[in-house]
């Protein structure tokens, strides 16, 4: 991940910028992005929470790859291999 400030390379999940000083916001939820992705995952809706938004309008148009994509989608979460738009890993607990 990259700081939300001055855009330095940061330790994944840094709170803080050792550079800058800037707070960096910690990312997605991991249950908010596993629930919207197991009742709206052929939407792509998952993908719009977590600002991977391109590949959300791709999965939208397609059914979410006709379900298999979605349901990639969702063991990619539940195993924490999913990241965000940024790069980021979700956000347990
Ligand atoms: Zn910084």
């Amino acid at each position: 991940m990259v700081c939300n400030s001055c855009h330095k390379e940061l330790a994944d999940g840094a709170a803080v910028c050792p550079s800058c000083g800037a707070a960096q916001n910690k990312g997605y939820s991991f249950m908010i992005t596993l629930i919207l992705c197991w009742f709206f995952g052929v939407f792509g809706v998952h993908r719009f929470y977590t600002k991977n938004t391109g590949s959300g309008v791709v999965q939208l148009l397609t059914c979410g790859g006709l379900g298999i994509w979605a349901l990639i989608d969702f063991v990619m979460i539940l195993i924490g291999s999913y990241r965000d738009g940024e790069g980021r890993p979700l956000v347990r607990g």
